[in-house]
């Protein structure tokens, strides 16, 4: 899956085969008479060390997938494996305890606490599950997101793009073995945006982490290995090495089919 041959690195967990697994996943919002079936039975694989794009038009269900995977939302039916635990078999504790330390969330508004630094927002997780981050990790970490030497602004001293990238360094904290992504490049001028996505790719060519990004633009889908589409809760297509071209020729196809379907 990696795009370009880089050494191995060692520091990077040499986990196999499947980072996550979803089979048959549905989510009903609501009750009767007013249910919202947001996803209809979507089975998919993310391998480790890949990176992944969902794609679909507005209200396909693509946040209600990334959310299901990353166990912030429960489904109504079907299953979550993340490194081959059976999410649906967690108690709410445990749940908690697997979000926190297994999976990293990256959000549209970036979520910082605006009242602490770009180093107290990538500590934070760690400082809630009552771990004491070393100074060296955490500079690690804000390091790698290029950020070293705004270690001590706040979020309001940053730039959209800066404030997105100490979200994604809050995110690696916990070495999570996912990372899910909903619209990261969403509230981002293009320039940041690319930043954002020329590091979200490095992180899985370099150190093999696993990122599932959910995007409606076709070049942020062209930094993923493989792209999936989605439309009315339902997977309906995926493209392996996704070019801008290809990407948005295919939505064109989809959005073709959706509108044949529907007359
Ligand atoms: P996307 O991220 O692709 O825009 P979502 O996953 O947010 O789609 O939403 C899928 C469908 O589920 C939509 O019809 C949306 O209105 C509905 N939905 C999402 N979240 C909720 C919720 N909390 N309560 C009720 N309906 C919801
Ligand atoms: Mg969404």
């Amino acid at each position: 899956m990696r795009r370009t041959a880089s050494p191995p690195d060692l520091t990077v967990p040499t986990t196999t085969g499947d980072a996550v697994r979803l089979v048959d996943l549905r989510r009903v919002y609501g009750s009767p008479p007013h249910e919202v079936a947001a996803l209809r039975g979507v089975s998919a694989v993310f391998p480790a060390h890949s990176f992944t794009a969902i794609m679909g038009p507005s209200g396909s269900g693509k946040s209600t997938l990334l959310q299901c995977s990353a166990g912030l939302d429960r489904p109504s039916g079907g299953q979550v494996f993340i490194g081959g635990v059976d999410l649906g078999e967690l108690g709410e504790g445990q749940l908690t305890e697997l979000r926190r330390d297994r999976v990293g969330f990256v959000f549209q508004s970036f979520n910082l606490v605006t009242a602490l630094s770009a180093e107290q927002n990538v500590a934070l997780p760690l400082r809630l599950s009552g771990r004491r981050p070393s100074a060296a990790w955490i500079s690690e970490v804000l390091g790698l997101v290029g950020l070293t030497d705004r270690a001590r602004h706040r979020p309001a001293e940053l730039s959209g793009g800066q404030q997105q990238r100490v979200a994604i360094a809050r995110a690696l904290a916990t070495r999570p073995e996912v990372i899910f992504a909903d619209e990261p490049t969403g509230a981002l001028d293009s320039r940041a945006g690319r930043e954002v996505l020329a590091l979200l790719r490095r992180l899985v060519n370099e150190r093999g982490d696993t990122v599932v990004m959910v995007t409606h633009d076709p070049f942020a889908a062209s930094h993923a290995d493989r792209v999936l589409f989605l439309s009315d809760g339902t997977l309906v297509g995926e493209l392996a090495s996704p070019s801008a071209q290809s990407v948005a020729a295919r939505l064109a196809e989809l959005e073709d089919a959706h509108r044949q379907e529907a007359t």
